[in-house]
């Protein structure tokens, strides 16, 4: 059978949900958040529901055809060819809050502002990313750090409920009761079918402050410092992270730093003014800053202080996690590959992410696997750029290599399609056996790596 003869095939068996090449629905399913990944699946489908789900599984499997799933495609890495069906989960968005259990149901399509706009009202929030348009489940299944990581641990330990389907097309539902070693696999290690909907635990968070501050790159040896020593007075309750990007060409920064290197550092407080002031104790040693953003805060602001692109990039990334004597060797690893404007990377960041919150839940990575997490990111936007973006992180890599855990960070592995070691071995292996039960013909196809 030729291609069109499948595609016709699979437009009987799923209708008006089938977009075909050259469909503005295809189209749009097909360009990934993270522009470096080539997609060119045999149809898109564009499910709204658990149903829709369940059919492009049963008319792939008749075709021949494996499956993959995307929401945003911030997390696509490697090619969808016309041997993949791809389900489109973004007409699967409702949110339900409901505010007594402090938990919400999302649907797979949502992404994170969604989920805060419908949980703050009620004084809630979910343990979401740096950026607003990151989807729950992709974010959430790889782990998820944030801003409440330190005071709430990482998503991937709020995750209650996981409504999915399995290889064979058939509805299935995890949780504590029943099948629980699937809630296991969701659990940061991306889990064993095709979610449709998820709950998960909302927190209360009273008075937040957080914000971010900017400065030249050459005052980074005394902002690194400063952070440095704040570390250790600092309790769980913030959350920071410091990094060298090349500033954003846009009015909420100051004219001389755009489009240049910067030191950019940012933190969230769950306990207020007071969870900062050793930060800005600290950085009284410091020069001042350029900007400093930093100030009560919701979650729409709290949202913006990464300063996270807000369109598509074409991004390949590397993610680390490292030990707790991280701070000592911070300067080195974030100006490894040099701090001029022109260096091909943009972002070298290491986020502070010690907690010991939700590692004890059964979960596959359900706390950090460091204290601290290396991320870093250039833009590829062809394949002749990428090269030079992959010396410069191997560069940087190196530098951090005498305080490397060893284990990667499969989320911030941007355009990448594998992630060496994000897993200890014996999560790895009983993570593929529960595969192989769930999805025994191999059905499901995961261009991410975890
Ligand atoms: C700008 C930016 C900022 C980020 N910030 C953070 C951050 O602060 N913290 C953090 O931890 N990560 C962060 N990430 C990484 C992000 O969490 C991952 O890229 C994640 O995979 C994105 O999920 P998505 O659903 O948006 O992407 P998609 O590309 O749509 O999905 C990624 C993968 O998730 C899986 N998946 C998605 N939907 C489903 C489903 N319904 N069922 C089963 N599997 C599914 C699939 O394997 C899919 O390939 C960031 C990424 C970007 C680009």
């Amino acid at each position: 059978m030729n291609v069109e003869q499948i595609v016709d095939n699979l437009a009987g068996a799923l209708g008006s949900a089938l977009r075909r090449p050259g469909d503005r629905g295809y189209d749009e399913a097909t360009r990934p958040r993270n522009a470096t990944a080539e997609q060119h699946p045999v149809a898109v489908v564009a499910a709204t529901g658990i149903d829709d789900v369940r059919r492009a599984v049963h008319a792939a499997a008749d075709a021949g055809l494996a499956v993959a799933v995307q929401a945003t495609g911030h997390g696509a890495g490697g090619t969808l060819g016309d041997d993949v069906l791809l389900i489109d989960s973004t007409g699967m968005g409702v949110i339900t809050v409901d505010p007594s259990a402090r938990t919400a149901r999302v649907g797979a399509g949502a992404v994170w502002a969604d989920v805060n706009a419908a949980a703050a009202p009620h004084g809630l929030l979910g343990l979401a990313g740096t950026a607003p348009d990151v989807g729950v489940v992709g974010y959430t299944l790889a782990g998820g750090v944030g801003w409440l990581t330190r005071p709430h641990g990482l998503a991937s330990a709020s995750l209650r409920r996981v409504e999915f389907v399995d290889g064979e097309g058939e509805p299935q539902v995890a949780d504590e009761q029943q099948n629980s070693e699937a809630l296991w696999a969701f659990r940061g290690a991306g889990g064993v079918g095709i979610v449709t909907a998820v709950e998960i635990d909302l927190v209360k968070v009273e008075d937040l402050w957080a914000g971010y501050q900017l400065w030249p790159i050459d005052q980074a040896e005394a902002v690194v410092a400063a952070w440095g020593a704040a570390l250790e007075e600092i309790d769980e309750t913030l959350t920071s992270a410091i990094g060298f990007l090349m500033a954003p060409d846009a009015p909420t920064v100051p004219e001389a730093l755009r489009g240049h290197r910067v030191v950019h550092l940012s933190a969230a407080s769950v306990s207020g003014e007071a969870g900062l002031a050793p930060l800005e104790r600290a950085l009284r040693a410091a020069p001042e800053p350029a900007i400093d953003t930093t100030g009560p805060c919701d979650a729409k602001r709290l949202a913006g202080i990464h300063l996270d692109p807000p369109a598509a990039v074409p991004a390949v990334g590397d993610g680390r996690w490292l030990t707790a004597a991280t701070p000592r060797h911070a300067l080195n690893i974030l100006g490894a590959h040099g701090r001029g404007d022109r260096a091909p990377l943009a972002e070298m960041e290491i986020r502070h992410t010690a907690t010991a919150v939700g590692s004890d839940a059964d979960g596959a990575m359900t706390g950090p696997p460091g204290p601290f997490l290396l991320h870093v990111v250039g833009p590829a936007p062809t394949a002749t750029d990428r090269p030079a973006v992959e010396q410069a992180i191997d560069v940087v890599r190196d530098a951090a290599e005498p305080v490397d855990t060893g284990r990667a960070a499969a989320s911030f592995r941007d355009g990448q399609t594998t992630a060496p070691g994000a897993l200890g071995p014996e999560a790895s292996q009983r993570l593929q056996a529960l595969r192989r039960g769930y999805d025994p013909h191999g059905r499901i196809r995961r261009p991410r790596p975890v």
